[in-house]
């Protein structure tokens, strides 16, 4: 795999000369007894030649058993990822919408560790596939941190929680041959068409991403920006790359899997080393209350987007990667990111997927790392944590609060608590009851991206071969069910790409 990489010169010198520079460390055992040799096991001469090795040999034993348990669980989804470290700058005051102290004042920077990922293949996988990118961003503020797990799409397939372990089953691998399966991916979204809008997305060149430094992020998800006065407004997020979007076609994010299938990891890497550090702007979409309650779309429903028409683009930050991790390992594989680790300043809405996001993000990461995983470095806040109540657990190791009280509203020791916990109207909306029926409102939106599509030269024509080309593999009665749903989007669009198959 290395010689596929061509890292430049410089970059390897300078990668060199930070080792070389660090003192020189004593070589011990993970316990600490120095040891004389790393590369030689422990053996007694036999007799009449050849030698034993001995069980007492713990260096051996030790770095056998280790590599044996190098790996963690992958995560489901989101496996195979770049990462890197940041800065996230306040560059218009939006204190009228949040008292968040990161947003506080115009210039404020805030550290950031992000981690952009592929969400269907495993670890290791080729980098430049047909699939949306995931967008996971830890902000450590100085009231905690701030996750941001966003999209490089601006809707999801779903909008009931109950059915995300089935889109994502389906744009994974068959249960039989362990092989992608067309079929299957298919039949998913055929009976279950509010996934139009997201198919839309997937399936023009913007599928097929030409650098991480190119796409666009969206939340996704409508949260609140909430103030102390107890006010508050609905916001969506988005993140413009200050580079352009650009996108591989089909056949070029096809070949270039092949090359070198570690494209998107290697071009962020070496852009970073080098200086050239990838920015974006952010900006926000904003609507009161009562402008939610009486709007033509549910904000709840994470298949829509809010018009820019409607709700221009507001922008409030910069965002600058501008570090490469140090080790792999310890600052992006045991990173975790969850919605639902929030400032103040920044609630949750009533949308379901939301909802049962800020359940499962944290659940996985107990699953993939263990209970105590908010500890580990990469993922620990730079504000000063006291949470007595959540102690004990496998690998608790930054003092598990020592003799304090492990119990509620104890006398022998006090602690203060937030001031201005201030609660915010809750307004549900259709959220919950919304969730499976599929109307010709699911298409309005995905019609409006044909014809942004149609604005782009050749951009419609890609769609259709980018869908013909997945969709040839499928089974007749499902290739004609896609069709027709695709006829819902646009007639002549299902006239089209039946004519590609
Ligand atoms: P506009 O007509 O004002 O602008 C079109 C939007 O579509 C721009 O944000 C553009 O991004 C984006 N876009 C262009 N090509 C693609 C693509 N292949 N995949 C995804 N997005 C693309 O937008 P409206 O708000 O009136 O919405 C029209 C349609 O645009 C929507 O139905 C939705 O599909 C799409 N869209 C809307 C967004 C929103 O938040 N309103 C966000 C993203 C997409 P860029 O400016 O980078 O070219």
């Amino acid at each position: 795999m290395f010689n596929k990489l061509s890292f430049n010169s410089d970059i390897l010198f300078q990668m060199a000369s930070q080792l070389h520079n660090s003192a020189t460390p004593a070589y011990t055992l993970a316990e600490g007894c120095p040891q004389k040799d790393p590369a030689s096991s422990f053996s007694i001469n036999k007799p009449g030649g050849g030698s034993l090795l001995l069980l007492q040999d713990t260096q051996l034993i030790e770095k056998l058993a280790h590599f044996a348990r190098e790996r963690i669980p992958e995560r489901v989804v989101h496996a195979s990822a770049a990462g890197a470290f940041g800065e996230f700058e306040v560059t218009h005051d939006i204190t009228d919408l949040t008292s968040a102290a990161f947003l506080s004042e115009v210039g404020k920077k805030t550290p950031f560790l992000v981690r952009i990922s592929t969400v269907g293949p495993e670890r290791g996988s080729a980098d430049t596939v047909r699939d949306v990118r995931g967008w996971a961003m830890k902000l450590k503020t100085d009231e905690g941190n701030q996750d941001w797990v966003f999209n490089d799409i601006p809707v999801f397939f779903v909008r009931d929680p109950i059915k995300f372990p089935s889109v994502n089953r389906s744009h994974k691998r068959h249960p039989r041959t362990h092989l992608p399966d067309s079929t299957m991916f298919w039949d998913f979204h055929n009976n279950n068409q509010e996934s139009i809008h997201a198919l839309m997305c997937l399936f023009s060149d913007r599928g097929t991403p030409a650098s991480l430094r190119n796409i666009d992020a969206f939340g996704g998800h409508t949260y609140k920006f909430t103030k102390t006065d107890g006010t508050f407004h609905y916001v969506k997020i988005h993140f413009k790359t200050n580079h352009g979007i650009k996108n591989f076609t089909d056949a070029e994010a096809t070949r270039i899997a092949g090359e070198n299938p570690n494209h998107n990891v290697q071009d962020l890497f070496e852009n970073i080393e080098k200086g050239d550090f990838p920015s974006w702007t952010a900006y926000l979409q904003d609507m009161t209350p009562e402008q939610a309650e009486s709007y033509k779309w549910n904000i709840f429903d994470m298949t829509k987007v809010w018009p820019h028409k409607d709700f221009p683009l507001r922008p409030f930050g910069k965002i600058v990667f501008n570090k490469n991790p140090q080790n792999y390992f310890a600052d992006i594989e045991q990173a975790s990111f969850s919605p639902s680790t929030m400032v103040p300043g920044i609630e949750p809405s009533a949308d379901p997927m939301l909802q049962a996001r800020m359940f499962s993000y944290p659940d996985a990461a107990r699953y993939r790392l263990g209970v105590n995983y908010q500890q580990l470095p990469t993922n620990c806040p730079v504000s000063p944590v006291y949470s007595p109540m959540q102690r004990d657990g496998a690998a608790n190791f930054r003092g598990n609060y020592g003799p304090d009280p492990n119990y509620v509203r104890s006398s022998l020791r006090s602690m203060t608590y937030a001031a201005g916990n201030v609660s915010h109207d809750e307004w549900a909306g259709k959220a919950a009851s919304y969730s499976s029926e599929v109307t010709d409102d699911d298409f309005v939106q995905a019609t409006a991206l044909w014809a942004v599509l149609g604005t782009q030269p050749g951009q419609q024509e890609n769609f259709v071969s980018n869908v013909a080309g997945h969709l040839k593999s499928a089974i007749p009665q499902v290739q004609e069910k896609t069709i027709e749903m695709f006829s819902r989007v646009d007639e002549g669009l299902g006239k089209l790409i039946a004519k590609a198959l």
